[in-house]
């Protein structure tokens, strides 16, 4: 079973790995279902969510919160996590995909997003990717404006670089909470750049999207010898899984990231919570992101 511990010295507590309801949509679930399946990621101690107002086309936050509606109480067992500032075409007054950070966009989308999910608080929000026209005063005024009326009750971004979060952060009178990252084997860009250090520094534990590379990291041929050398360590450290592997390999830096699970299957999700007990040496770590860059450490 996992725990919840604090990501960031002012909290929040989070499970040690993250649900992502991404994909959701093509999950194709009843909201019975959908119960179930938040049943079951509960049981296994992943008590946190994470959304998004975009996702499915700015359907799944609402198709989560009609599985709330069936069992209201497990409202009170999750920490939802969801993010703003992408305006896609899935909107028909949008004729193109842009970021809006402005105070009035991110107050609007957090009563949407409260409203669909049929809550009084969001956990966290975030921004979702760095904005080239962010005024961080606004992108604070709102972000302070939420925390007093209580509708949000932490605030992180995504994607961003230090200097972006720095930024925001300047202008707050709070912590933020988080940086939601992509990291994986496959995408290692920011294991090096500054970008996780950076949170080691704060002492913030970012969340890690697409770990396993969306799937790509299965099916693309290119990742064959990566596979190779996983399918190696999983025999040395008796994993069940290649996945499994690869989370221990992201839970292996030193700034603790919280993966998100991207699959819509009991078993994937379990299996993928059990790899919390494995650990990686240092030359199997190395023989991984070896396997998976195609070159050796310089
Ligand atoms: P992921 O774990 O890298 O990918 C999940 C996908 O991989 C699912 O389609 C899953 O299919 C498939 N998969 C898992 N194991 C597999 C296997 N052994 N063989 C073949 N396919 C396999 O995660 P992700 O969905 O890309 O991202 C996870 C979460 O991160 C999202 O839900 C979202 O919450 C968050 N995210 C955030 C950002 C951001 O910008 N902040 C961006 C992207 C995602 P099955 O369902 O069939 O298992």
């Amino acid at each position: 079973m996992l725990q919840r511990l604090p990501i960031a010295p002012q909290g929040p507590a989070f499970s040690g790995f993250v649900m992502g309801y991404w994909r959701l949509m093509e999950w194709a679930m009843t909201p019975r279902q959908l119960v179930d399946f938040i049943e079951h990621h509960l049981e296994l101690g992943i008590t946190t969510v994470d959304h998004a107002d975009i996702y499915g086309d700015y359907r799944c936050e609402a198709a989560f919160g009609e599985a709330l509606k069936l069992a209201p109480e497990l409202r009170d067992k999750l920490q939802i996590v969801t993010k703003c500032g992408i305006a896609t075409r899935a909107k028909p007054q949008h004729q193109i995909g842009h970021y809006n950070t402005t105070r009035a966009h991110i107050l609007q989308s957090a009563d949407n997003s409260l409203r669909h999910f049929g809550t009084d608080r969001l956990d966290l929000l975030l921004i979702h990717r760095p904005d080239p026209l962010m005024d961080a005063d606004e992108v604070a005024e709102a972000f302070i404006a939420l925390h007093q009326s209580g509708k949000a009750l932490h605030f992180g971004v995504s994607n961003f670089t230090p200097s972006q979060y720095a930024l925001l952060q300047s202008r707050l009178p709070f912590t933020l909470a988080t940086n939601q990252l992509e990291i994986s084997p496959i995408q290692q860009s920011l294991l090096l750049d500054g970008t996780l250090d950076h949170c080691q520094q704060l002492r913030i534990r970012p969340m890690a999207w697409s770990c396993l590379g969306g799937g790509r990291l299965f099916s693309d041929p290119h990742y064959q010898p990566l596979r190779d050398e996983l399918e190696r360590v999983k025999e040395e450290i008796g994993a069940a899984t290649l996945e499994q592997v690869v989370y221990a390999w992201v839970l292996k830096l030193p700034s603790k990231p919280l993966p998100i699970i991207g699959s819509g299957k009991t078993r994937r999700v379990a299996e993928a919570a059990a790899a919390a007990s494995l650990t990686l040496d240092l030359q199997q770590w190395f023989r991984i992101r070896k396997a998976a860059l195609g070159f050796d450490v310089p």
